[in-house]
């Protein structure tokens, strides 16, 4: 069974991984966190529990809404209207 301030703490480490703590709480929770070698430990596993459920369904940030280079799109622009003569035609 554990003493109610660390029942208190494990709240608070709840609402700082929603990141809903305000900074007197963040303070009250830093201060037990300091006191408490229970709850650090606690804190740092629910920490990185947190951490990787964030990751999992998050692809890497430099994966997604990479813009086309603005040549690869003008020169499908130009496909779809067709109205340049193709350069192999021109030189000829
Ligand atoms: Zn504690």
């Amino acid at each position: 069974m554990k003493p109610k301030p660390c029942r208190r703490a494990e709240i608070l480490i709840h609402r700082y991984l929603d990141e809903e703590l305000t900074p007197a709480e963040l303070g009250e929770l830093a201060e037990h966190l300091g006191a408490c070698a229970g709850c650090r430990e606690e804190f740092r596993s629910a920490r990185k529990l947190e951490e990787l459920v964030r990751q999992a369904p998050v692809p890497p940030p430099q994966v997604p809404a990479e813009p086309q280079p603005p040549a690869e799109q003008e020169r499908r622009k130009k496909n779809g209207k067709n109205k340049d003569t193709p350069l192999s035609l021109k030189s000829v």
